[in-house]
């Protein structure tokens, strides 16, 4: 099948090929936003819990705050992203890439803050510190070679770079090299912790049933 053009494969922001899932949580970018940086996180409602709704209704506001305990430090946080990429790969986006997502909260990258001003936010299902499934590295790969056919993404991070001390995802089980590879972009591109030899402790591992209570930080977005 031929490749989709760029313009072809997008409308107003929005991925054509991605599940749209509208979020209320979102603004205008700043005028002369020069959108660059595609910020990778993690997140799993209850965390490692897989494939619920809570992701969408969190990012939708309509979690409902007292059906879990964790949930209850969630309260009333009105975050989104821009993309969610599941376990199997499904890609659900939120957000127009057009517009400001609220998922870097307080964060600084390449010289300038607030990254959420000229950032995509991309959301793996998971659990910080803990691998990630091969679909989601296919997934992801195809979603930021798409990204950067309509936008001048020069620059991809993890939320624990452009939020050293205050957020730790995606965490160490996110397996950087791979994502370099499948991608062949410039090592400029990627943040410089990454770019050591492939950690083999990364692959193998996986959060199963056995997730400790309370793993990975309360109030994850933001
Ligand atoms: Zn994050």
């Amino acid at each position: 099948m031929p490749a989709e053009t760029p313009a072809a494969a997008w409308q107003d922001g929005w991925l054509k090929s991605a599940r749209a899932v509208p979020s209320p949580n979102h603004g205008p970018r700043p005028k002369d936003a020069r959108i660059d940086l595609l910020v990778l996180h993690s997140i799993s409602l209850p965390p490692g819990r897989y494939g619920g709704p809570e992701i969408e209704q969190l990012f939708c506001n309509q979690l409902d705050w007292d059906a879990h305990p964790y949930f209850a430090g969630l309260r009333g946080l009105e975050v989104s992203s821009h993309f969610l990429i599941r376990r199997d790969g499904a890609l659900l986006q939120f957000v127009s890439c057009d517009d400001r997502a609220w998922h870097a909260g307080r964060s600084c990258w390449r010289g300038r803050d607030n990254c959420n001003d000229d950032s995509i936010g991309i959301e793996l299902e998971g659990l910080e510190g803990w691998s990630f499934a091969p679909a989601q590295y296919q997934a992801l790969a195809l979603l930021c070679q798409a990204l950067a056919r309509r936008y001048a993404i020069a620059h991809v991070a993890g939320h624990e770079h452009v939020a050293p001390g205050r957020k730790a995802d995606p965490g160490p089980g996110f397996d950087w090299a791979r994502l370099r590879e499948a991608l062949r972009w410039p090592q400029e591109c990627f943040p410089s912790a990454t770019l050591e030899q492939r950690n083999p402790a990364v692959d193998g591992s996986d959060p199963g049933q056995s997730v400790p209570q309370g793993a990975g930080s309360a109030a994850a977005m933001q």
